[in-house]
C-alpha cells in the first residue's frame, strides 16, 4: 500500500492551447476578439485598491441584482459564479445525487464527464444524429438529470424554446439545466420557461459574449429552490467564489447594453462571412449561433489542417476524439485574424 494509490486518477478537461508566444492568432477557445466594455475598463480603473483589503461581497449582490434587472427576474433566481464552469460545477453537485445516471449528448461541452468523474455521478451519454442534431425524445427516459447546450458546442447548433419545452415536458422529476454560454451570438434563450418550469436552470458566462474571459464570471437562473441548493454548495465549498474587482467589473458589463450589442453584430457579420469563404472552399458546416464555426473538408483531414495553420501561427481546436476527429472548431475572431485564416486556407487548399 502506498499513498500513491490514494491519489485520484482522472482524465481532466483540456483547455485550448496557449502557446508561450505572442504573436499569433488564436482562435481556439472561444474568447471574443474585442475588448469588454469602455465601462468595464473604468469599473477596474476606478476600483481602489484599499477596496481589496475586505471580502467581496458572499453573495455577489451588486452583480446578482444588475443581472436579474437585465433579464427581467428577481434576486432570488439569480446566482453569480467564478465562471460558469464553477456555476455548474456546483450544479452538479447541488441537483445530481440520484442513483440513477444524469443524461447528455454524446458530442457536447467535454466537461461534463469530467464533473462526473470527480464528483462521482453516474452517467450516460446519448448520441446526436448524423448532422450533430440532438432529438428530444431520447431525452424522455427515466435519469437523475439532463444538461444540453444550447446552442450546443462544439457543433453551434442552436435550436428553438420548443425543443427545450419538449425536454423539460419528459422530464419533471429531473433539474434539467441549459448551458447557454453561447446563446447572445443568435441562440434562442430558456428564459421565459423559468416562469413554467421550476426543475430548470439556465447558464451563462461574462467569457464570450461579453469579453471577459480572464475575469472569471459566470451565472445561473433558476426558481429559488434550486438557486437555494446552489447557494448552500457554494457556502460549503468556498463562501467568496466572485472577488470584488470581477463584481465591479461585471455590473458594468451588464449595464452596457448598447456596447454589448454592438460587439455581438461585429462577431456576427464576421461568422457569415467565414462561413460563406469556408464553404466556398469545399468545407462543410452547419449554420452557426455562436461566435464560432465547426467545419469539416472533404479532402483534407482536420488533423492536417489543424497542424498547418499551427505552422502560420494560427491556432484552432480540433478534438481527437470519436465522431468529431475530422472536424475543426474555429473562432470567429476580427476580420483581420479571418482575413488570415482565409488566406492560409487557401494556400493549402486552394
Ligand atoms: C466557455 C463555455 C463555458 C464556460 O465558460 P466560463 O469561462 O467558465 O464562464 C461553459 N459552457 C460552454 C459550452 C462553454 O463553451
Amino acid at each position: 500500500m502506498s499513498w500513491r494509490d490514494n491519489l485520484i486518477k482522472i482524465e481532466p478537461y483540456v483547455a485550448g492551447e496557449q502557446p508561450n508566444k505572442t504573436d499569433f492568432i488564436k482562435l481556439n477557445a472561444n474568447e471574443n476578439p474585442y475588448p469588454p466594455s469602455p465601462m468595464v475598463a473604468k469599473a477596474v480603473r476606478d476600483f481602489g485598491a484599499d477596496a481589496l483589503k475586505k471580502y467581496p461581497s458572499a453573495n455577489a449582490v451588486p452583480l446578482v441584482n444588475a443581472i436579474a434587472k437585465r433579464e427581467g427576474l428577481k434576486p432570488e433566481n439569480v446566482f453569480a459564479g467564478n465562471g460558469t464552469d464553477d456555476v455548474l460545477s456546483l450544479a452538479f453537485r447541488a441537483f445530481f445525487n440520484s442513483d440513477k445516471p444524469i443524461i447528455f449528448p454524446d458530442i457536447t461541452y467535454s466537461f461534463n464527464t469530467v464533473w462526473c468523474d470527480i464528483l462521482r455521478i453516474p452517467y450516460e451519454t446519448i448520441p446526436v444524429d448524423g448532422d450533430f442534431n440532438i432529438d428530444p425524445a431520447d431525452y424522455a427516459r427515466p435519469n437523475g438529470g439532463v444538461v444540453i447546450a444550447n446552442p450546443n458546442a462544439p457543433t453551434s447548433i442552436g435550436r428553438g424554446l420548443d425543443f427545450i419545452r419538449k425536454i423539460l415536458d419528459s422530464n419533471c422529476e429531473s433539474v434539467v439545466i441549459v448551458d447557454e454560454a453561447y446563446v447572445d451570438f443568435g441562440g434562442v434563450t430558456a428564459v421565459p420557461l423559468l416562469q413554467e418550469y421550476d426543475n430548470l436552470l439556465i447558464t451563462r458566462t461574462f467569457s464570450k459574449s461579453r469579453s471577459l474571459a480572464g475575469m472569471r464570471l459566470g451565472w445561473a437562473m433558476g426558481s429559488p429552490e434550486l438557486i437555494s441548493a446552489l447557494y448552500a454548495t457554494k457556502d460549503s465549498m468556498n463562501s467568496y467564489p466572485v472577488d470584488s474587482i470581477a463584481q465591479a467589473a461585471g455590473v458594468a458589463a451588464i449595464e452596457d447594453e448598447e456596447y454589448f450589442q454592438a460587439t455581438l453584430k461585429r462577431v456576427i457579420a464576421t461568422r457569415e462571412r467565414l462561413t460563406k469563404e469556408l464553404r466556398g472552399m469545399g468545407f462543410t458546416l452547419p449554420d452557426s449561433q455562436t461566435n464560432f464555426v465547426f467545419a469539416t473538408h472533404p479532402k483534407y483531414s482536420a488533423k492536417a489542417i489543424f497542424e498547418y495553420l499551427k505552422t502560420r501561427d494560427i491556432y484552432v481546436r480540433w478534438f481527437n476524439k470519436p465522431r468529431i476527429d475530422n472536424f475543426l472548431r474555429i473562432t470567429v475572431g476580427t476580420d483581420e485574424d479571418t482575413d488570415a485564416l482565409i488566406a492560409a486556407l487557401k494556400n493549402l487548399i486552394g
